[in-house]
């Protein structure tokens, strides 16, 4: 079956504003978790508005009432909590200026951490033979002035950075993990200089401040590299369009940028190149590999009237298709906007974990001082007290705290869209994730949409039912009708002339005949009959039986014909229940058609909780009493008549040939016309609601364990600092592994 793919509209992803307004902030300065939770907690505390920081982007979702608060009143705001903002400009150029500049960081960090370590290597080496317990008693070996002069660079200049943003947080009248690393390193250094400079016999500890400031350093440097990565799906997508473009200029076909095709141009495609618009074949036989956008590895012939889309790979013919979007209006430019944004949206599985990293710090601190007067009470040297309380502010960092959820969900989205799966936001997909029961629409989710009359059993005489029928669905959108105007027009069958035409959804449509005034119907059986038609019922439920769908025509109270038409039941469709249901979830089938065709499709596909004749509101109603029972429920529609039931679900699906309506309001859409895609991501959510869950548990342990162990002095500071490292750098790592995610459905392999 070929994909068929739909353009997204062009703000999609982009709430209306009407209360609210809406910017995306880019912020610098923040350090961890706890600075993401007080810049949230900042902006949040401005009327009107709700802000969502995102730590693993560096940047703020922020919906706000500008006659309230204007945007430079946020900006100051976040100003005086000790960190940078800006309004994002532009996104392709914030993506640009924001890779020049993570760069930059990255390079000035590296070439930090290399001569800490060069430094730090010689202080931590001399401890080995008192580690190993061979050598003189005391554990030092190195003179200690030799020591101090190793040291004290990696401290103060080395570790500037973290007295800056020790400074900022504090001022702000925040914690943050600079200010526990600063006042950890900041103690055990003071210390040892006080033994140096005044002699006394006493341990000096300066390994145990320049090993954490080294190895807090080299966690950062994983960790940037490793966050990189996790955007490559996205960046992937954006890689996809070609610079340049061949366009029909004049006669002659010239090669420009691609930013000065315009609409209308038309755009000649070689066999190999990639398409670099979106637009209309008009001449030419090929076929596409489009598999970037829909996730379906198998090439689509295009021809003539085909649409052809930004980014996919032109095979073996030559096409020249006419632009019909450009620029920001192409639809791998809509997904990108949509992966863009869902990557910095926040989950709500996060909130627990802000709000802990919102007391971490002070309690850490807390728990240090207490560690620091325990120890001494307990009879313990006041130098070692002291480190113990040194590695507990180092333990108590939540480095990993921050970046638990938000690296799996951007690794998770941008793994979805390579798969032709475009999930909104962060909490479409932790309710995806949760998913227990999913309501699919019958007609262009389980079948094609795209029906065709297969036979008109009139009760008069000639095609003036075919006449009457056509004249009524010409003013319908509803696919039953499309194919209704299409079988008259190859008949050659002339619509007569009505007034006062009337759609009545979920049922049909109504109108008078422009001579004579009869009132004319065409819509379902049982609306006919409930209107007064007389309808022979029983024979309906013959045809319907085998799966076709009855539409009867109505003049006045008489029944003038009944419309059979079939409706493909997708070729996928019955694989993807079966994957579903494997997946433990409940799949009810909810339908306007008659009861015999439901029970039909339901049959084919393997369906056995459905409900017949449902009108739109009962769809609403059905979705309620699901949400009601506790379950977590999914709709998947095609949006003709759906909207409202697909606003209802906890997580609407949205199939690639729905109308705008649906997509617009969809949690989920598919770029691909495939219920297996809907099992995708329902199985891809899961995957990344258990590495968040992972990941958090990971985080939390990591603190949990360490801080008690560091407390009764059985953790360095040293090996404290090099756990902190080590923690942010495998939540990234095991998010990482999201990116081997591969669906199992058999149309697409990828
Ligand atoms: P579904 O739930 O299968 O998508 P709908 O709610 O769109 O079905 O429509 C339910 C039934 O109402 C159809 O099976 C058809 O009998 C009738 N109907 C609705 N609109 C039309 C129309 N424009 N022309 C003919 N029949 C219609
Ligand atoms: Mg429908």
């Amino acid at each position: 079956m070929d994909a068929t793919v739909a353009p997204l509209p062009v703000d999609a992803g982009r709430p209306a504003a009407t209360v609210s307004d809406r910017v995306d902030l880019a912020l610098e300065g923040m350090t961890c978790a706890a600075c993401a939770t007080r810049i949230e907690k900042v902006l949040n505390r401005q009327p009107s508005v709700q802000a969502a920081v995102n730590f693993a982007t560096e940047s703020a979702q922020v919906r706000f009432d500008p006659a309230a608060v204007p945007v430079e009143a946020l900006l100051a705001a976040v100003e005086r909590a000790g960190y940078r903002a800006r309004v994002k400009a532009d996104a392709e150029k914030e993506r640009a200026q924001d890779e020049a500049r993570k760069k930059a960081a990255y390079r000035s960090l590296k070439r930090e951490f290399i001569v800490a370590a060069i430094l730090t290597l010689p202080l931590v080496l001399q401890m080995v033979p008192a580690f190993l317990g061979v050598g003189s008693g005391d554990h030092d070996v190195l003179p200690r002035w030799l020591q101090f002069a190793l040291a004290t660079p990696v401290q103060f200049w080395i570790g500037r950075r973290f007295y800056v943003g020790a400074f900022h947080a504090l001022r702000g009248g925040g914690a943050n993990m600079d200010v526990l690393v600063a006042l950890g390193t900041t103690m055990a250094w003071a210390l040892s200089a006080v033994v140096t400079v005044f002699g006394l016999h006493e341990h000096v500890y300066f390994e145990a401040g320049a090993a954490v400031i080294t190895l807090v350093l080299l966690g950062k440097l994983l960790e940037a590299r490793a966050k990189a990565g996790t955007s490559a799906a996205l960046e992937g997508l954006i890689r996809l369009q070609p610079a340049t473009a061949r366009v029909e200029r004049g006669g002659a076909t010239v090669e420009i940028p691609l930013a000065e095709v315009q609409r209308g141009d038309r755009i000649v495609v070689r066999a190999g190149d990639a398409v670099p618009v979106d637009g209309i074949v008009e001449t030419g036989a090929s076929s596409v590999d489009e598999s970037m956008l829909t996730g379906e590895s198998r090439a689509v012939a295009k021809a003539r009237g085909d649409k052809v889309y930004a980014g996919t790979v032109n095979q073996d013919g030559m096409l020249v298709a006419t632009a019909t979007g450009v620029g920001a209006g192409t639809l791998l430019a809509g997904i990108v906007r949509l992966v863009a944004e869902a990557q910095g949206s926040k989950a709500p599985i996060q909130r627990l974990a802000d709000r802990v990293s919102g007391v971490f710090v002070p309690v850490g601190v807390a728990i240090a001082i207490a560690t620091f007067v325990a120890t001494l009470a307990f009879g313990g040297a006041a130098s070692a007290a002291l480190i113990h309380a040194v590695a507990v502010l180092v333990i108590a960092c939540p480095c990993a705290l921050g970046l638990a959820t938000p690296t799996a969900v951007i690794v998770g989205t941008g793994r979805a869209a390579q798969n032709g799966i475009l999930i909104r936001n962060a909490s479409a997909l932790e309710h995806a994730g949760r998913l227990t029961h999913l309501v699919v629409d019958k007609t262009g989710t389980l079948t094609e949409g795209r029906p065709a009359v297969t036979g008109v059993i009139g009760f008069e005489p000639g095609t003036r039912a075919l006449a009457i029928a056509a004249a009524l669905e010409r003013g319908s959108t509803h696919p039953l009708a499309q194919a209704i105007v299409a079988h008259a027009a190859a008949a050659g069958v002339e619509p007569l002339a009505i007034e006062g035409f009337a759609s009545v959804p979920g049922k049909g449509a109504q109108a008078r005949l422009a001579d004579g005034g009869a009132t004319v119907r065409v819509g379902s059986p049982a609306w006919l009959e409930a209107e007064g038609v007389a309808v022979a019922q029983d024979s309906v439920a013959d045809i319907a039986r085998d799966g076709h769908t009855i539409v009867a025509v109505g003049e006045g109270a008489k029944l003038v014909a009944l419309i059979a038409l079939a409706d493909r039941i997708r070729s996928t469709s019955a694989a993807a229940i079966g994957r579903l249901r494997a997946a433990g979830i409940e799949v009810t089938m909810l339908t306007g058609d008659h009861e015999a065709t439901a029970a039909a499709v339901a049959k084919a596909v393997g369906i056995d909780r459905w409900r017949a004749a449902v009108l739109p509101a009962g769809k609403l109603e059905a979705l309620r009493e699901s949400k009601a029972s506790g379950a977590v429920t999914g709709m998947v529609g095609d949006g003709v008549n759906d909207a409202p039931a697909l606003a209802e679900a906890d997580v609407s699906f949205a199939m690639g040939a729905g109308s705008a309506i649906a997509i617009e309001s969809a949690d989920v859409t598919l770029v691909r016309d495939d219920l297996n895609a809907v099992a995708d991501a329902i199985l891809l959510s899961r995957a990344t609601l258990s590495k968040i869950r992972q990941n958090l548990f990971f985080a939390f342990a990591y603190n949990v364990l360490g801080i008690p162990l560091a407390a009764v002095g059985a953790l360095s500071p040293m090996i404290a600092g090099a756990a902190m490292a080590a923690s942010s750098v495998s939540v990234v790592g095991n998010a990482l592994l999201l990116k081997r995610w591969r669906p199992q459905s058999p149309a697409s392999r990828n």
